[in-house]
């Protein structure tokens, strides 16, 4: 199996060193012979940093595992392997008036993906994460048994599981309650902003009155226009098409360009030409659900864009009381440093509980910034803005990253050892053996000390 199939999707760490078919995981699983820290489980490798990597064992592919097993089209329960792909989830339930009550910016995500990263969408506020959605899923552990999991059966194991990074064992099918939608088209509206203020002004309504809302910020602008955006609102149209259309893109990046492309020159420009264009207009207008949902799908391979040292995505998330403070100061620390985030998405989180031990989404705002790695810069950079999220009590997103430390990792994740309690010996990750572990080392030692 060639490397470059098991890659993070920020390029900036390397593709998976070992891989291991799905068929031969499950049996060392099954017999028992499974050898510490030796196995993880690898998606679709959407995630930007090393939580989907195991520099010291295997990755073992998911994706051909990848089979519905039932679909019930009165309840909309789905049934299917962990290696099925959400786009062909959507494909197959649409038809049938169904569509997923999260999906993220991405359509090519696995259904294991999906549940271990607890993953979020545009309508955090009504639907709370993918785990919200989740009935039962069957794991498969080193103790050589598949394990059933829901909110009756080994309820410690499904709560470890969402959002347990692939920590707890293999995921190998899961039933998920999708939601009924008159239609896939989505009716959208654009509506602009002209400062931050502005959009903590309009988020909380939007999100009462919308299924979906999301908002895009020009990082780059200065003077008057600093913090400038467009909230994109959307429902489900009543009447549009029940047809998925075909999933994914003819636009490729066929060659990895030798430098960034998206310079800053370059993204000053996209972005005040895509102000003009998405914001000509605030009436409603229906939109097929690939451009509303998963815009970035249209082109294939577009993170090459980037060079070939990759993009760092940096995902914050600041408590609802000090957002107003707090997400200026990070997009200022941002604009300061020269450094232009391509992509600038900020998102009001609401107070929806997700069954899962380690959830990324809590009530508040989420910002989320994409830079070329430019190294030393860009990483002390990284480390600015991880410091103001911390401070306020907020917390970075373990599946975007790919360089925060375990003092970071801990203030975001204060109850991590409770996953670190139920993480399955055979499985580790790279992301893990980072940040967590050495936390751990740090526990023993103390412990060891008294
Ligand atoms: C363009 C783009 C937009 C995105 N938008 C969003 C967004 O809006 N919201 C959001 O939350 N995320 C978003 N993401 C991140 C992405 O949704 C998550 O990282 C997702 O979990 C990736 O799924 P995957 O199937 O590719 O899994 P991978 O990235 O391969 O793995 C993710 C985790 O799942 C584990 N895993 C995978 N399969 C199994 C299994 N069968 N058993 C046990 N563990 C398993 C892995 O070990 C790893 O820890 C986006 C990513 C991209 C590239």
């Amino acid at each position: 199996m060639g490397r470059e199939r098991f890659g993070s999707f920020g390029l900036a760490t390397p593709p998976a060193r070992r891989t291991m078919p799905a068929d031969e995981a499950i049996s060392l699983l099954e017999n028992g012979t499974a050898r510490p820290g030796s196995l993880l489980g690898y998606g679709n490798g959407r995630s930007y940093g090393d939580s989907c990597q195991n520099d010291a064992g295997a990755v073992v592919d998911m994706r051909p595992l990848n089979r519905i097993r039932s679909f019930n089209a009165e309840t909309g329960v789905l049934e299917a392997d962990a290696g099925m792909l959400l786009c062909d989830i959507i494909a197959h339930a649409a038809p049938h008036g169904f569509f997923p009550a999260v999906v993220p910016g991405t359509q090519f995500v696995t259904l294991g993906g999906a549940i271990a990263n607890d993953v979020h969408g545009k309508n955090h506020h009504r639907r709370g994460t993918f785990g919200c959605h989740v009935e039962a899923l069957t794991l498969l552990r080193s103790d050589g048994r598949t394990h059933r999991c829901s909110q009756t059966d080994n309820f410690r194991l499904f709560q470890a599981t969402i959002g347990g990074m692939g920590l707890t064992g293999l995921i190998l099918s899961a039933s998920i309650r999708l939601m009924r939608v008159p239609s896939l088209d989505i009716m959208e509206r654009a509506t602009r902003f002209r400062d931050i203020g502005e959009f903590f002004d309009l988020a909380e309504a939007a999100d009462q009155a919308n299924e979906y809302a999301v908002a895009w910020i020009d990082q780059l602008a200065g003077g008057h226009g600093r913090g400038r955006g467009l909230l994109f609102t959307g429902n489900h149209a009543e009447h549009g098409s029940h047809v998925a259309a075909r999933a994914g893109s003819q636009l490729s990046v066929p060659v990895q360009p030798p430098f960034n492309v998206l310079n800053r020159p370059f993204l000053t420009a996209f972005n005040a030409v895509y102000r003009w264009n998405k914001g000509r207009s605030s009436t409603p207008r229906q939109a097929g659900y690939q451009g509303f949902f998963f815009p970035l799908d249209g082109g294939r391979d577009w993170n090459r864009l980037y060079g070939p040292r990759g993009l760092f995505q940096h995902q914050s998330l600041v408590p609802e009381a000090n957002a107003r403070r707090a997400v200026p100061a990070l997009l200022e620390v941002a604009r300061r440093s020269g450094q232009g985030s391509f992509l600038t998405v900020l998102k009001r989180f609401a107070d929806v509980r997700s069954p899962a031990l380690l959830s990324f989404p809590r009530p508040g705002y989420t910002l989320t910034l994409d830079f070329p790695n430019r190294g030393e810069r860009t990483l002390r950079l990284l480390a600015e803005l991880d410091r103001i999220t911390v401070e306020v009590g907020g917390a970075v997103n373990p599946y975007k990253d790919a360089r925060m430390g375990p003092e970071i990792f801990a203030a975001s994740f204060p109850q991590w050892h409770r996953l670190e309690a139920l993480r399955d010996p055979a499985f580790m990750s790279s992301f893990w053996t980072r940040t967590a572990m050495r936390l751990d080392v740090g526990h023993r030692v103390a412990e060891a000390a008294e």
